[in-house]
């Protein structure tokens, strides 16, 4: 039953990667979800159904456009993998109870957020206001007792983000955090509730140091788009909550 249900969970994976990579890039574009379909961004011709097959197709294909050679972005491949993997890997680490559900929102959400922030600096709201209805739906089902104080943790982390958004404007005399980083808080503050958001934070900052210090030749304007490390440092907190609870327990 659990390799049925694992094989299932890596192709839907796969096959929500994909769309969520495409919803990444049509959202910030403004082309409608279901409306032309898909079709190859350089070229714009549109594309055969077996030019589609998430993961397959980038292969066989040798990540270039059937048509005009052009090379596909790697990080629409990335998202199909990513969704493949981490929708599997979230049921074999936590079965069907509500961190699974916690864990896969947030994959989908990140898996857009990779495509949209990295290419065109750009959170969507749609996407987020989905995760909280989802994410409301799941403790509401699973985990009750959770909901109320959840809700409150987010109101009261876009409350800190906002604080500190405009405490950094007044520092920096510049644009310190994108209003997009501040709603994605309010979304992990709902996962994880008040603390662990804060410890997801510090994850997020590592993590978005480490990218930062790699890509810096590559990178020259400095801007490091924040949203998918935020998401990134979420998840972390939740695969590790074995170890890291214990840890926060004791510091407090
Ligand atoms: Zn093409």
């Amino acid at each position: 039953m659990d390799t049925f249900i694992i094989i299932w969970l890596l192709l839907i994976g796969a096959i929500m990667g994909s769309f969520l990579g495409c919803m990444g890039y049509r959202i910030p574009n403004k082309i409608k979800t279901t409306y032309p379909s898909s079709f190859c961004s350089s070229c714009k011709k549109p594309l055969k159904w077996y030019m589609n097959i998430p993961i397959i197709s980038y292969i066989i294909q040798d990540g270039k456009c059937v048509y005009c050679k052009e090379k596909i972005g790697f990080i629409y491949f990335l998202c199909e993998i990513l969704g493949c993997i981490m929708f599997a890997m979230n049921y074999i680490l936590f079965k069907f109870n509500i961190e699974f559900f916690i864990s896969t929102i947030l994959t989908c959400v990140l898996i857009v957020t990779i495509v949209s922030d990295f290419e065109f600096y750009y959170i969507s709201d749609r996407v987020l206001v989905l995760a909280t209805i989802a994410l409301i739906i799941s403790y509401y089902f699973l985990d009750r007792s959770q909901l109320l104080m959840r809700i409150i943790s987010a109101i009261v982390l876009f409350g800190v983000m906002y604080g500190i958004k405009i405490f950094g404007n007044i520092i920096f005399k510049r644009e310190s955090l994108g209003d997009g980083d501040i709603k994605l808080m309010g979304v992990i503050g709902l996962s994880l509730g008040f603390l662990n958001s804060f410890v997801s934070l510090f994850f997020a900052s590592v993590t978005g140091l480490i990218f930062s210090l790699i890509t810096i030749k590559k990178n020259k304007e400095g801007i490091i788009p924040f949203g998918p490390f935020l998401i990134i440092g979420a998840l972390i907190v939740i695969y590790f909550s074995n170890i890291i609870d214990p840890f926060i327990t004791n510091l407090f």
